[in-house]
């Protein structure tokens, strides 16, 4: 039995006697848990041949792989809980019992699938839709999750390079297109300097700096009152401006504020490629978890009979993404490992980041070049951040922030 001791952490224990046929019935102990895929993967190593069963379902095995349609791929993860095997002589059948306990994981995976596939049917993803691909975590878990709902899709995967990417992304999202060409990368071609003192800055959410554009341009109105005080007939608003903000509408045009940041970088670019492509239906990796706008939204975005935008991540959280993430062997950008350590990786030195100021930390000590970038672009809103005391204590380079020793031996490891 030399190939059944070559099995590495399987002992088989014999259960009944050796029949005519020379095949004897065993039961398998193993050293230590097998998920489904690792005992198959085990088994194969042997080269020998014979049948893999679960629930009544068969796959043929010889010489080191699967040679009939396997019907097991989508429990690979699953742990075996229970073996039994009959054979001999390079020959061994496995009747194998799994763990079936549909975890909440699960679930929201299959109902994930589920809606993809529906959606496709309903509305032709295929053949109507985009990815809006930004190359961050989000978006490299959307982009799987499609794959797995709609195999062999050819969805273009369209990341927008506005001039405000941090450059390991960029290199990345260039790296992925070399193995993925339905990646497309647009380019802005605008002066970012130029466009942000043209049409106003960001400053605090899209919400604040719409009401403050708004309040340059006509003054008072019913929208800005509600935003103001966060009431509205009666009931709290959901958008409520903080106090500590409310001189920004004392003096209309005092402060060259907007929404339209995210319009002129971005949005403007997809549009122009959407239309140039014919697809009308963008994909995004939204989560309502990350909170603003977002936790208000639903699935599917609307436009009469048209569905407009497709989030299928808006109901995820940020622990389901990572557990698919490892299961799924998703590559991310490094930006997300150490020693950069990225929750978010959006445009660098957004005014809207709510961990700016660790983000500027980070960047001083290990994207030097980059903060400077972030200075020179954002610094009427940061002034006005640290003039107010708001979202910015201080500038890091005025606090003498240095790259540590420690940071530098993370950095080449
Ligand atoms: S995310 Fe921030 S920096 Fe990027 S386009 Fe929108 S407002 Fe501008």
């Amino acid at each position: 039995m030399s190939e059944l001791e070559c099995i590495k952490g399987f002992k088989f224990i014999s259960i009944g006697e050796t029949s005519s046929d020379c095949t004897t019935p065993y039961r398998i102990e193993f050293d230590r848990n097998f998920t489904l895929g690792e005992f198959i993967e085990e088994v194969l190593k042997v080269k020998g041949w014979g049948y893999f069963e679960i629930n009544g379902k068969k796959a043929e095995y010889k010489n080191g792989e699967i040679i009939s349609q396997n019907p097991f791929l989508k429990s690979y993860h699953k742990n075996v809980v229970y073996c039994t095997s009959r054979g001999g002589w390079g020959c061994m059948d496995y009747k194998i019992t799994i763990d079936n306990a549909i975890s909440e994981y699960e679930l929201m995976l299959e109902d994930r699938i589920a809606k993809i596939q529906a959606i496709n049917e309903q509305y032709d993803l295929l053949n109507n839709s985009y990815i809006a691909f930004s190359g961050g975590l989000d978006s490299c878990v959307l982009s799987k999750l499609i794959d797995l709902a709609l195999p062999g899709n050819k969805i273009p995967r369209i990341y927008a390079n506005t001039g405000i990417e941090y450059q390991k992304m960029v290199k990345f999202v260039k790296r992925e297109r070399e193995r993925d060409n339905r990646i497309i990368i647009i380019n802005q071609t605008r002066n970012i300097k130029k466009t942000l003192d043209e049409y106003g800055y960001p400053f605090k959410s899209k919400e604040h700096s719409l009401r403050v554009e708004q309040f340059n341009k006509h003054h008072m109105s019913n929208y800005i009152v509600k935003y103001i005080t966060g009431i509205d007939k009666g009931k709290p608003t959901i958008f409520k401006c903080p106090d500590i903000l409310k001189y920004q509408f004392e003096e209309a045009g005092k402060y060259n504020y907007s929404n339209k940041c995210c319009y002129k970088l971005k949005k403007e670019l997809m549009h122009n490629y959407q239309k140039k492509i014919k697809r009308k239906i963008t994909i995004t990796g939204m989560r309502a978890e990350e909170g603003g706008n977002r936790a208000h939204i639903g699935c599917v975005i609307t436009k009469g009979n048209d569905i407009e935008k497709f989030h299928p991540l808006i109901v995820v959280t940020e622990e389901w993404e990572h557990e698919f993430i490892k299961r799924e062997k998703v590559e991310l950008c490094e930006l997300y490992y150490p020693p950069y350590n990225f929750k978010r990786t959006g445009c660098k030195g957004c005014p809207f980041a709510l961990t700016l100021q660790e983000q500027l930390i980070t960047m001083k000590k290990l994207l030097p070049n980059e903060y400077k970038q972030c200075l020179y672009l954002w610094k009427p809103v940061y002034d006005e951040y640290i003039r107010i005391g708001f979202r910015l204590k201080y500038y890091p380079h005025e606090k003498g922030v240095q790259m540590t020793i420690d940071d530098f031996l993370d950095e080449k490891e």
